[in-house]
């Protein structure tokens, strides 16, 4: 397809001259890093137009808009992802070629915007990206970490965090926008003053504050001339550092407002899942929040005079309970700043905010300390305490009686401000990540505020983009399907993918299909010798596990497993056994002791198994450096197995478990989260499912767990690979090392649960199902078939089809349409 935009010599000639007047250099003496910046640049000139045109549509049509909140997005590398969604990413690759320079490596060249953890922070990323391409105004709101999610080395079998220092060259897509900076208040006290008329002003003084100041950041829709934006808040001082401040006495206010900007937006706080209940923390959130809220009033002031009528053009998306604050800093501007009544306001906000939940797991609720939240932030505690005394009240009124629902439903309760029923009861929707996760939350977790309230509640299972997974990660999977298809609609309707069932018998087409598979493979063993090291065999099956290491997804479960294998190999060598090689990836929290642990153990098991020659390269362990967004597209088109095998009940949804269908690898994996649908769509018979449900977790789990010591007693290959731990197998003799996962497997002194994730009641049944993947791996043509079927049945789970949910069920946005 021509694209005029792209016109191949006008680019190079913009190529040309950007390195010259950026860097003062001829294209050959460009570093790849320069190359990087100087195309970057070429390419945000195109999208700066397009950005123009939907921003004026926008001013036209006056559409309503989404204000997705979240202290994430884990975006990935943006050069080769714009060039996709613009339909060039070809002609660029040509017209690059034609000047010597290869398009992959400089893409190589761009730090990963790691602004997020994992599967949350990347839901945050896929929606901007089906938000564009469906054509709906949207804006992401967050926070311009200096520094991301750290980078992970591994020294001796350790994880080391070092930090991630994104911007150091600079960010070529990125935009300031000083002129739409918002001032941000902590602190101080709350002063009552009454006016003429009686009426009440709450004043906030001797408060701390930062300058907000938004950096833009564009997301381009897939072949519809949309951009819309990415808005994260960067924090300045809100005076200059002057000596003037110094005679005024004020040097030290003005020293730390200076700290204050510097400290707030310094690093992401690498927690997934868990609540850490930092003061810090707490400031990022509302900073940002503020800011935002702020800006989409005025925003909205702009056009319309009826701030009652908010609603109508405007909805606030919180992506878990961390953008919380939002409702209580909207009601303040109600109150304080647009002078409503208190009815008025909250009839307002109540349609405005709605909040998705993302777990149930008790550790991850975010439950602030009052004196710390009031402290920090008195006007807004004032506000809650207000909304809870009245939420209170009616909790009274229909249930009379019951104090056991005002104590489990309160917003303030046992000194803590709990952020989740804050959310609930302000919020006009409140959502899950998938069927079963929804329905735990509203026949477990929330069961009070459903039965309230159950109007409210309502799923919506997570998606992926297919852009980014399939276009841009695979691209020779992303051809074949054009070629199968006939189309190249899939791109923007994945739901067309179900017209590859018809080639599930097709000899060729299997053939072919299995063909780019192993062709990735060999690309991700290119990319493990030169990271690890390590020579894998494309011909041996890829068993992947990458995502975040965390006790509840059960990394554990997976190399105990594979230290089983091992002890069976090495038992019969005359057993046939089909070689494997398993794959991980994963960085643990930096305060997460026992995750790191299990990081320690998968690179000590692989430094055994990987060099022991006797069992003649059978078995293969790679532990993959810093899982990222970049590597993980490469790792899911290579992947022959995916593992999905957290307990049952604990993960929300999983997006992973979507991309590796995708790219077509069957699941291995639990009825948890999303993968019930995946099996679902796909059929029973082309997954491997095992192991508890999720009401059989939870059964047990309300009757204080169940008995390990049963299994390790009576299952002696459990009980060996449990004694492997810490008899020095894997530690080079010490036997302290793995001790306390001994001991959180079998309570013999951890504080907690024995084996509170039901790793050994699970295992039998996991190797079980791993025992019929080598079957099924054995047989090509069965295997080829299931693969292809993944891949065929994966429509449901493109972030294109949740986002159109999201909009005819919650936010009820109007579709806009550029023309250039
Ligand atoms: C998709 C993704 C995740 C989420 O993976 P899960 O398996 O759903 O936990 C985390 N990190 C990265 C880089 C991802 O791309």
């Amino acid at each position: 397809m021509y694209n005029p935009r792209f016109e191949k010599e006008a680019f190079k000639k913009e190529v040309t001259n950007n390195v010259k007047t950026l860097f003062r250099r001829t294209v050959d003496e460009a570093t790849p890093q320069q190359l990087f910046q100087a195309v970057s640049y070429a390419v945000k000139e195109v999208i700066i137009d397009d950005w123009l045109a939907t921003q004026k549509k926008y001013d036209e049509d006056d559409p309503k808009m989404v204000y997705y909140m979240s202290m994430e997005f884990l975006m990935g590398r943006a050069l080769g992802n714009n060039l996709i969604n613009m339909t060039a990413y070809t002609e660029v690759k040509e017209a690059l070629d034609e000047m010597g320079i290869d398009l992959n490596a400089i893409e190589d060249e761009e730090p990963d915007p790691a602004l997020g953890n994992g599967g949350l922070g990347r839901l945050a990323a896929c929606f901007l990206d089906s938000l564009a391409t469906l054509g709906y105004a949207a804006y992401g709101c967050g926070i311009r970490y200096h520094y991301g999610m750290f980078k992970q080395k591994i020294e001796d079998g350790y994880q080391v965090e070092k930090p991630d220092n994104w911007l150091k060259d600079g960010n070529p897509f990125e935009l300031r926008r000083p002129e739409y900076a918002k001032e941000v208040r902590f602190g101080g006290n709350i002063r009552v003053e009454y006016d003429e008329e009686g009426r009440t002003h709450f004043v906030q003084e001797n408060y701390e504050s930062v300058l907000a100041i938004p950096y833009d950041y564009p997301i381009v829709g897939y072949n519809n001339h949309v951009v819309n934006t990415l808005r994260i808040w960067d924090a300045e001082p809100i005076v200059d550092f002057q000596l003037d401040s110094f005679d005024r006495g004020d040097y030290h206010k003005a020293v730390e407002q200076q700290n204050l900007a510097k400290n707030i937006v310094e690093v992401l706080y690498p927690n997934d899942n868990h609540y850490a209940g930092k003061e810090l923390r707490l400031k990022q959130q509302y900073f940002f929040i503020s800011a935002s809220i702020q800006a989409a009033i005025v925003k909205y002031k702009k056009k319309h005079d009826d701030i009652t009528k908010l609603c109508e053009k405007v909805t606030f998306q919180m992506n878990d309970t961390h953008p919380t604050v939002a409702v209580a800093e909207l009601m303040r501007i109600l109150l304080d700043e647009e002078g409503l009544g208190w009815n008025e306001a909250w009839n307002i906000t109540t349609k405005t905010c709605a909040y998705t939940n993302h777990t149930i797991m008790a550790e991850a609720l975010e439950k602030w300390p009052i004196d710390l939240f009031s402290r920090l932030l008195p006007r807004i505690y004032q506000i809650i305490q207000e909304i809870d005394r009245r939420f209170v009240e009616q909790i009274r009124k229909t249930y009379p009686g019951d104090e056991g629902k005002v104590k489990r439903m309160a917003i303030l309760m046992d000194g803590q401000v709990k952020m989740a029923h804050l959310a609930i009861v302000a919020g006009y929707s409140v959502n899950g990540v998938a069927r079963l996760h929804t329905e735990i939350l509203k026949n477990q977790e929330l069961k009070d505020f459903y039965q309230m309230m159950p109007e409210k509640f309502n799923n919506k299972t997570n998606g992926i983009t297919q852009r980014r997974f399939l276009m841009h990660g695979n691209s020779l999977l992303a051809d074949w399907v054009t070629d199968k298809l006939g189309t190249k609609d899939w791109i923007t309707d994945l739901s067309l993918m179900s017209g590859l069932k018809r080639w599930a018998d097709d000899e060729e087409a299997l053939k072919e299909f299995m063909s780019i598979k192993y062709k990735n493979k060999e690309r991700l063993a290119e990319y493990i010798l030169e990271h690890n090291g390590i020579e894998v065999d494309p011909r041996s099956i890829f068993d992947v596990q990458v995502k975040r290491l965390h006790e509840y997804k059960r990394q554990l479960l997976n190399i105990l497993h594979v230290m089983y294998l091992y002890n069976q190999v090495k038992e019969h060598p005359e057993k046939s056994f089909y070689p494997r090689t398993f794959i991980f990836g994963a960085k643990a929290s930096a305060g997460y002791i026992r995750a790191k642990q299990i990081i320690k153990l998968i690179n000590s098991v692989a430094d055994v198994v990987n060099n022991d020659r006797s069992i003649n390269g059978k078995l293969k362990m790679v532990f993959i450096e810093d899982y990222r967004v970049s590597n993980a597209e490469w790792i899911f088109a290579a992947a022959d197995v995916s593992e999905q095998i957290s307990t049952a009940s604990k993960e929300a949804s999983g997006t992973g478990n979507m991309k590796f269908m995708l790219n077509g690898a069957p699941t291995i994996g639990t009825m948890d989260g999303a993968n019930v649908e995946i099996v679902e769509e796909v059929g029973i018979d082309n997954a491997f499912i095992f192991g508890l449900s999720s009401d059989e977790v939870i059964h047990f789990e309300l009757n204080g767990g169940y008995n390990p010591m049963d299994i390790y007693n009576n299952d002696p290959d459990i009980r060996r690979v449990v004694d492997q731990l810490v008899d020095g197998t894997y530690a080079h003799g010490n036997t302290e090392l793995y001790r306390d996962l001994y001991n959180s497997l079998l309570n013999t002194k951890s504080s907690s649960r024995a084996d509170m994730y039901f790793i050994l009641k699970d295992f039998r049944a996991y190797a079980q199902a791993q025992q019929e993947v080598e079957e099924a791996y054995r047989d090509k043509d069965r295997w080829a078939k299931m693969a292809l079927l993944n891949t065929a049945c994966c429509g449901k789970f493109s972030s294109d089809r949740t986002i159109q949910e999201y909009v005819e069920d919650i936010w009820h946005l109007d579709k806009i349409t550029v023309e250039v």
